[in-house]
């Protein structure tokens, strides 16, 4: 569990990396952290992408429907001009900015904001997600989440892609997807499941 680093003043800004495969819980981890800003009176925004339109314009949704009200922007120079008032600056689906989103984040933290990075850590190929790595290595924090293997139930640390498309940006509907651990990536078509009745459900 992540408990908020208390500065004393003179403030000083920070960011913070959340990352991992799909359905591993990292936009609700964004909107906990988001949420407990909130509630401690800070001023908070959030970004995403404009590219990720999967569900809604205008509100941060993750796979369970949680969700909080957000702001599409469609390149990262953008959230300069609209984060330059705020305390607390979430950005989800990070991974789909362009790599100018690293002295972006560099730039709000060195003013004093709190920056809170989500994003897939690797495609489905299994190679690192556009800016994440930039983003990771200059972090103060990182939190790596983790799902469950749709194939035997282990910890899942990849997006293995059931469809046959070749393109990075294909976006996380489910049934494009499951996690999978590292065996069961590798075995890729030819993984053997489980038996149904001892399958855990994806969240
Ligand atoms: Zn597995």
């Amino acid at each position: 569990m992540f408990i908020e680093f208390n500065s004393t003043p003179p403030q000083s800004g920070w960011i913070e990396v959340v990352c991992g495969s799909m359905f591993s819980g990292k936009t609700e981890e964004l909107i906990r952290r988001m949420r407990r800003a909130q509630i401690a009176n800070q001023s908070v925004e959030i970004f995403k992408p404009a590219v990720d339109t999967r569900y809604s314009e205008d509100q941060i949704v993750s796979h369970n429907q949680n969700s909080i009200p957000s702001t599409p922007v469609s390149s990262s120079q953008q959230i300069l001009l609209l984060a330059s008032t705020v305390d607390v600056v979430g950005i989800d689906e990070a991974q789909f900015f362009d790599m100018g989103i690293v002295e972006v984040v560099e730039e709000l933290a060195n003013n004093g904001v709190r920056v809170i990075v989500a994003g897939l850590d690797m495609d489905f190929s299994g190679q690192p997600f556009g800016p994440m790595p930039a983003l990771l290595a200059r972090a103060e924090f990182v939190t790596k989440v983790h799902a469950i293997c749709q194939v035997c139930g282990a910890l899942a640390n990849y997006s293995y892609r059931l469809s046959d498309s070749q393109s990075q940006l294909l976006l996380g509907e489910k049934e494009a997807y499951e996690p999978r651990c590292r065996n069961c990536y590798l075995d890729g078509p030819d993984a053997q499941r489980r038996p149904q009745k001892h399958r855990r459900k994806n969240e």
